[in-house]
Protein backbone atom coordinates (compact mmCIF):
# COMPACT_ATOMS: atom_id res chain seq x y z
CA UNK A 1 0.00 0.00 0.00
CA UNK A 2 2.43 2.35 1.19
CA UNK A 3 4.41 1.77 -2.48
CA UNK A 4 1.35 2.24 -4.53
CA UNK A 5 1.10 5.80 -2.54
CA UNK A 6 4.70 6.59 -2.66
CA UNK A 7 4.63 5.39 -6.81
CA UNK A 8 1.39 7.83 -7.05
CA UNK A 9 3.06 10.79 -5.78
CA UNK A 10 5.52 9.95 -7.74
CA UNK A 11 3.37 9.92 -10.89
CA UNK A 12 1.32 13.16 -9.70
CA UNK A 13 4.46 15.03 -8.87
CA UNK A 14 5.65 14.24 -12.75
CA UNK A 15 2.26 15.57 -14.04
CA UNK A 16 2.39 18.43 -11.68
CA UNK A 17 5.90 19.30 -13.32
CA UNK A 18 4.80 18.59 -16.84
CA UNK A 19 1.72 20.58 -16.39
CA UNK A 20 3.22 23.91 -14.26
CA UNK A 21 4.29 26.28 -16.86
CA UNK A 22 6.08 28.15 -14.02
CA UNK A 23 5.39 31.63 -14.94
CA UNK A 24 6.57 32.42 -11.45
CA UNK A 25 10.38 30.93 -11.84
CA UNK A 26 10.92 33.43 -15.33
CA UNK A 27 12.37 36.44 -15.19
CA UNK A 28 11.18 38.10 -18.48
CA UNK A 29 12.42 41.44 -17.94
CA UNK A 30 15.10 43.41 -15.30
CA UNK A 31 13.21 43.28 -12.34
CA UNK A 32 12.05 46.60 -11.19
CA UNK A 33 13.19 47.36 -7.41
CA UNK A 34 11.80 49.84 -5.23
CA UNK A 35 12.86 50.58 -1.68
CA UNK A 36 11.60 53.55 0.46
CA UNK A 37 14.97 55.55 0.84
CA UNK A 38 14.73 55.20 -3.18
CA UNK A 39 11.68 56.65 -3.09
CA UNK A 40 11.94 59.41 -1.13
CA UNK A 41 15.11 60.80 -2.99
CA UNK A 42 13.78 60.60 -6.07
CA UNK A 43 10.37 62.26 -4.40
CA UNK A 44 8.20 59.55 -5.15
CA UNK A 45 9.68 58.57 -8.57
CA UNK A 46 10.25 54.74 -9.04
CA UNK A 47 13.65 54.09 -10.00
CA UNK A 48 15.37 50.73 -11.36
CA UNK A 49 18.42 49.16 -9.71
CA UNK A 50 20.05 46.37 -11.81
CA UNK A 51 21.56 43.50 -10.43
CA UNK A 52 25.24 43.24 -9.76
CA UNK A 53 26.35 46.59 -10.61
CA UNK A 54 29.70 46.63 -8.83
CA UNK A 55 29.65 50.50 -7.65
CA UNK A 56 31.52 49.97 -4.31
CA UNK A 57 34.82 48.68 -4.64
CA UNK A 58 35.84 50.66 -2.24
CA UNK A 59 39.98 50.47 -3.40
CA UNK A 60 39.59 47.01 -2.10
CA UNK A 61 40.90 44.02 -3.69
CA UNK A 62 38.26 42.34 -6.15
CA UNK A 63 36.21 40.17 -3.97
CA UNK A 64 33.10 38.09 -5.99
CA UNK A 65 30.09 40.17 -3.27
CA UNK A 66 30.00 43.68 -2.97
CA UNK A 67 28.07 46.04 -0.79
CA UNK A 68 25.66 47.28 -3.80
CA UNK A 69 24.68 43.24 -4.45
CA UNK A 70 23.83 43.15 -0.89
CA UNK A 71 22.03 46.47 -0.95
CA UNK A 72 19.99 45.87 -4.20
CA UNK A 73 18.42 42.60 -2.71
CA UNK A 74 17.69 43.56 0.68
CA UNK A 75 15.99 47.03 -1.07
CA UNK A 76 13.77 45.08 -2.83
CA UNK A 77 12.95 42.25 -0.07
CA UNK A 78 12.42 45.06 2.81
CA UNK A 79 10.60 47.55 0.32
CA UNK A 80 7.01 48.63 1.54
CA UNK A 81 5.85 47.04 -1.79
CA UNK A 82 6.37 43.70 -0.03
CA UNK A 83 4.50 44.58 2.78
CA UNK A 84 6.72 42.52 5.40
CA UNK A 85 6.53 39.42 3.30
CA UNK A 86 3.71 37.89 6.09
CA UNK A 87 2.83 34.17 4.94
CA UNK A 88 0.07 34.02 3.00
CA UNK A 89 0.60 37.26 1.18
CA UNK A 90 0.76 39.27 -1.74
CA UNK A 91 4.20 40.24 -0.32
CA UNK A 92 5.61 36.66 0.30
CA UNK A 93 4.49 35.87 -3.48
CA UNK A 94 6.58 38.78 -5.29
CA UNK A 95 9.53 37.89 -2.91
CA UNK A 96 9.56 34.02 -3.89
CA UNK A 97 9.27 35.16 -7.67
CA UNK A 98 12.61 37.93 -7.35
CA UNK A 99 14.59 34.90 -5.45
CA UNK A 100 13.38 32.05 -8.04
CA UNK A 101 14.54 34.50 -10.82
CA UNK A 102 17.55 35.36 -9.00
CA UNK A 103 18.47 31.98 -8.83
CA UNK A 104 17.08 31.47 -12.52
CA UNK A 105 19.50 33.83 -13.74
CA UNK A 106 22.37 32.47 -12.15
CA UNK A 107 22.47 29.25 -13.23
CA UNK A 108 20.88 27.67 -10.30
CA UNK A 109 18.18 24.77 -11.54
CA UNK A 110 15.55 24.58 -9.38
CA UNK A 111 15.97 21.28 -6.54
CA UNK A 112 12.11 20.23 -7.51
CA UNK A 113 10.76 20.65 -10.79
CA UNK A 114 10.30 24.51 -10.49
CA UNK A 115 11.48 26.41 -7.77
CA UNK A 116 8.99 26.65 -5.23
CA UNK A 117 7.90 24.02 -2.72
CA UNK A 118 4.58 24.55 -1.72
CA UNK A 119 2.59 23.58 1.07
CA UNK A 120 -0.13 24.53 3.39
CA UNK A 121 0.19 26.73 6.10
CA UNK A 122 -3.34 26.96 8.16
CA UNK A 123 -5.20 26.92 4.90
CA UNK A 124 -2.96 29.53 3.20
CA UNK A 125 -0.33 28.26 0.92
CA UNK A 126 3.90 28.82 1.75
CA UNK A 127 6.33 28.14 -0.27
CA UNK A 128 10.07 27.65 0.26
CA UNK A 129 12.12 28.61 -2.47
CA UNK A 130 14.82 25.83 -3.26
CA UNK A 131 17.59 25.47 -5.83
CA UNK A 132 20.27 23.08 -6.65
CA UNK A 133 23.87 22.95 -7.84
CA UNK A 134 24.45 19.50 -8.20
CA UNK A 135 28.18 18.18 -7.26
CA UNK A 136 30.95 17.70 -9.09
CA UNK A 137 32.69 14.12 -7.34
CA UNK A 138 30.79 11.45 -8.49
CA UNK A 139 30.85 9.98 -5.01
CA UNK A 140 30.70 13.01 -3.01
CA UNK A 141 27.73 14.17 -5.63
CA UNK A 142 25.26 11.78 -3.62
CA UNK A 143 25.55 13.93 -0.69
CA UNK A 144 24.23 17.62 -0.03
CA UNK A 145 25.14 20.31 1.90
CA UNK A 146 22.14 22.35 2.28
CA UNK A 147 23.09 26.57 3.13
CA UNK A 148 19.18 28.28 3.42
CA UNK A 149 18.13 31.30 5.14
CA UNK A 150 14.08 32.01 5.91
CA UNK A 151 13.07 34.86 3.42
CA UNK A 152 9.24 35.45 5.41
CA UNK A 153 8.79 37.72 8.25
CA UNK A 154 5.95 38.40 10.38
CA UNK A 155 3.87 41.68 7.76
CA UNK A 156 2.83 44.02 10.31
CA UNK A 157 4.22 45.37 13.86
CA UNK A 158 3.27 47.36 16.06
CA UNK A 159 3.04 50.56 14.93
CA UNK A 160 5.08 53.56 14.71
CA UNK A 161 4.14 57.15 13.39
CA UNK A 162 2.04 56.10 10.34
CA UNK A 163 4.35 53.05 9.87
CA UNK A 164 3.03 49.52 10.78
CA UNK A 165 4.74 47.42 8.22
CA UNK A 166 7.67 45.14 9.45
CA UNK A 167 9.89 45.02 6.42
CA UNK A 168 12.27 42.58 8.36
CA UNK A 169 15.44 44.00 6.92
CA UNK A 170 17.78 42.38 9.36
CA UNK A 171 15.60 39.64 10.08
CA UNK A 172 15.98 38.19 7.33
CA UNK A 173 16.21 39.64 3.99
CA UNK A 174 20.17 39.63 5.13
CA UNK A 175 20.10 36.27 6.00
CA UNK A 176 18.70 35.83 2.49
CA UNK A 177 20.78 38.28 0.19
CA UNK A 178 23.88 36.18 1.82
CA UNK A 179 22.48 32.61 0.46
CA UNK A 180 21.61 34.42 -2.83
CA UNK A 181 24.59 35.44 -3.39
CA UNK A 182 26.59 32.53 -1.87
CA UNK A 183 24.35 30.71 -4.74
CA UNK A 184 26.02 32.99 -7.57
CA UNK A 185 29.32 32.53 -6.14
CA UNK A 186 29.36 28.84 -6.46
CA UNK A 187 27.50 28.71 -9.76
CA UNK A 188 30.05 30.78 -10.77
CA UNK A 189 32.95 29.05 -9.68
CA UNK A 190 31.45 25.66 -10.55
CA UNK A 191 34.04 23.48 -7.74
CA UNK A 192 31.53 22.11 -5.63
CA UNK A 193 32.43 18.20 -5.21
CA UNK A 194 29.09 17.73 -2.70
CA UNK A 195 25.63 18.85 -4.24
CA UNK A 196 24.38 21.63 -2.94
CA UNK A 197 20.77 22.92 -1.90
CA UNK A 198 19.95 26.42 -1.76
CA UNK A 199 16.96 27.31 0.15
CA UNK A 200 15.20 29.97 1.07
CA UNK A 201 12.96 28.86 3.75
CA UNK A 202 9.08 30.25 4.01
CA UNK A 203 7.10 30.25 7.45
CA UNK A 204 9.76 30.17 9.58
CA UNK A 205 8.02 33.22 12.17
CA UNK A 206 5.04 30.07 12.12
CA UNK A 207 7.11 27.63 13.42
CA UNK A 208 10.04 26.98 11.26
CA UNK A 209 7.82 25.21 9.14
CA UNK A 210 9.69 25.60 5.60
CA UNK A 211 12.54 23.98 7.24
CA UNK A 212 10.43 21.26 8.92
CA UNK A 213 9.10 20.51 5.82
CA UNK A 214 11.81 20.44 3.76
CA UNK A 215 13.87 18.34 6.10
CA UNK A 216 10.84 15.89 6.09
CA UNK A 217 10.41 15.58 2.59
CA UNK A 218 14.70 15.12 1.88
CA UNK A 219 14.64 12.46 4.62
CA UNK A 220 11.95 10.53 3.04
CA UNK A 221 13.47 11.13 -0.23
CA UNK A 222 16.48 8.98 1.11
CA UNK A 223 18.76 11.75 0.64
CA UNK A 224 22.60 11.83 2.51
CA UNK A 225 22.48 15.63 4.43
CA UNK A 226 25.80 16.19 4.96
CA UNK A 227 25.62 19.28 6.71
CA UNK A 228 23.41 22.16 6.89
CA UNK A 229 24.48 26.07 7.32
CA UNK A 230 22.11 28.41 7.86
CA UNK A 231 22.11 32.35 7.80
CA UNK A 232 19.96 34.05 10.10
CA UNK A 233 20.57 38.33 11.03
CA UNK A 234 23.77 38.99 9.14
CA UNK A 235 22.97 42.93 8.81
CA UNK A 236 24.98 44.82 11.44
CA UNK A 237 28.76 43.64 12.85
CA UNK A 238 28.83 42.07 16.07
CA UNK A 239 30.27 45.10 18.54
CA UNK A 240 33.31 44.29 20.71
CA UNK A 241 33.81 40.39 19.81
CA UNK A 242 36.91 38.99 18.92
CA UNK A 243 35.00 37.05 15.70
CA UNK A 244 32.57 37.49 12.87
CA UNK A 245 29.68 35.38 13.85
CA UNK A 246 28.85 33.63 16.48
CA UNK A 247 27.38 29.71 15.46
CA UNK A 248 24.17 28.34 17.72
CA UNK A 249 25.27 24.87 18.67
CA UNK A 250 28.52 25.71 19.02
CA UNK A 251 29.77 22.54 20.80
CA UNK A 252 27.64 20.79 19.23
CA UNK A 253 29.53 19.68 15.87
CA UNK A 254 33.52 20.40 14.76
CA UNK A 255 32.06 22.64 12.29
CA UNK A 256 33.06 26.00 13.82
CA UNK A 257 36.72 24.63 14.79
CA UNK A 258 36.92 23.65 10.94
CA UNK A 259 35.91 26.42 9.64
CA UNK A 260 38.29 28.90 11.97
CA UNK A 261 40.90 26.28 10.92
CA UNK A 262 40.26 26.57 6.77
CA UNK A 263 40.12 29.99 6.83
CA UNK A 264 43.20 30.57 9.19
CA UNK A 265 41.00 33.49 11.18
CA UNK A 266 38.36 33.75 13.83
CA UNK A 267 35.60 33.25 11.88
CA UNK A 268 32.77 31.67 14.15
CA UNK A 269 32.56 32.17 18.07
CA UNK A 270 30.53 31.24 21.07
CA UNK A 271 28.28 33.17 21.96
CA UNK A 272 27.32 32.00 25.59
CA UNK A 273 23.63 34.28 25.32
CA UNK A 274 23.05 31.55 22.08
CA UNK A 275 23.10 28.85 24.85
CA UNK A 276 20.55 30.34 27.41
CA UNK A 277 18.19 31.75 24.78
CA UNK A 278 18.52 28.06 23.07
CA UNK A 279 18.61 29.34 19.90
CA UNK A 280 19.99 26.18 18.27
CA UNK A 281 16.41 24.76 18.46
CA UNK A 282 15.12 28.17 17.22
CA UNK A 283 15.58 28.49 13.59
CA UNK A 284 15.83 26.51 10.66
CA UNK A 285 18.76 24.62 10.96
CA UNK A 286 17.38 22.91 13.81
CA UNK A 287 14.89 20.32 11.76
CA UNK A 288 17.75 19.37 9.37
CA UNK A 289 19.30 18.46 13.21
CA UNK A 290 16.21 16.34 14.66
CA UNK A 291 15.41 14.35 11.24
CA UNK A 292 19.72 13.46 10.16
CA UNK A 293 21.58 13.87 13.00
CA UNK A 294 23.88 16.37 11.52
CA UNK A 295 25.82 19.37 11.97
CA UNK A 296 22.99 21.78 11.04
CA UNK A 297 23.91 25.18 12.52
CA UNK A 298 22.71 28.94 12.32
CA UNK A 299 25.70 31.70 12.07
CA UNK A 300 24.26 35.15 13.08
CA UNK A 301 25.32 38.50 14.25
CA UNK A 302 22.98 39.95 16.42
CA UNK A 303 23.73 39.41 19.86
CA UNK A 304 20.89 41.37 21.74
CA UNK A 305 22.89 44.17 21.89
CA UNK A 306 23.98 45.66 18.93
CA UNK A 307 20.55 46.02 16.36
CA UNK A 308 17.22 47.17 19.10
CA UNK A 309 14.77 46.82 15.43
CA UNK A 310 14.20 42.56 16.46
CA UNK A 311 10.27 42.42 15.17
CA UNK A 312 10.19 45.78 15.41
CA UNK A 313 8.62 48.53 12.40
CA UNK A 314 11.95 50.07 12.16
CA UNK A 315 13.99 47.18 10.96
CA UNK A 316 14.58 48.44 7.76
CA UNK A 317 17.38 49.14 5.23
CA UNK A 318 18.85 52.42 6.65
CA UNK A 319 19.85 50.46 9.45
CA UNK A 320 21.71 48.04 7.66
CA UNK A 321 25.78 47.77 7.44
CA UNK A 322 25.90 46.68 3.60
CA UNK A 323 30.18 47.12 3.80
CA UNK A 324 29.81 44.36 6.94
CA UNK A 325 27.26 42.13 5.13
CA UNK A 326 29.36 41.99 1.88
CA UNK A 327 32.54 41.56 3.67
CA UNK A 328 30.86 38.67 6.13
CA UNK A 329 29.64 36.77 3.09
CA UNK A 330 33.61 37.11 1.47
CA UNK A 331 35.48 35.91 4.39
CA UNK A 332 32.78 33.15 4.82
CA UNK A 333 32.64 31.64 1.46
CA UNK A 334 36.46 30.33 0.93
CA UNK A 335 35.32 28.23 4.51
CA UNK A 336 31.83 27.09 3.18
CA UNK A 337 34.06 26.24 0.05
CA UNK A 338 36.19 24.16 1.87
CA UNK A 339 33.11 22.50 3.99
CA UNK A 340 31.28 21.91 0.63
CA UNK A 341 34.44 20.24 -0.44
CA UNK A 342 35.91 18.47 2.88
CA UNK A 343 36.93 14.90 3.11
CA UNK A 344 34.11 12.24 3.94
CA UNK A 345 32.77 12.62 7.57
CA UNK A 346 35.25 15.60 7.99
CA UNK A 347 32.53 17.74 9.32
CA UNK A 348 30.76 15.65 12.18
CA UNK A 349 28.98 16.18 15.26
CA UNK A 350 30.95 15.63 18.36
CA UNK A 351 30.83 12.94 20.59
ZN1 LIG B 1 14.69 35.38 11.64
Amino acid sequence: MLKKIIGLGIVMSLIACGATKATDDVVEKPIKVVSQSEVDENNGAEVEVVIGDHLQTNGKKASEVYPNDMKTIVSYLASDALAGRDTGSEGIDKAATYIAGYLKENGIGPYYCRYRDVFDVNGKEAFNVIGLLEGTDPVLRDEYVVIGAHYDHIGKGKKVGDDVIANGANDNAAGTAAVMQMAKYFAKVKNNKRSIVFVLFAAEEKGLLGSKHLAKQMKEAGRNVYAMLNFEMIGVPLVGKDYTAYVTGYHKSNLAEKMNAYASANLVGYLPQAKQYQLFSRSDNYPFYTEFNIPAQTFCTFDFTNFDYYHHVDDEIDKLDFNHMASFVNAYLPAIEKVVNSAPNEIRLND
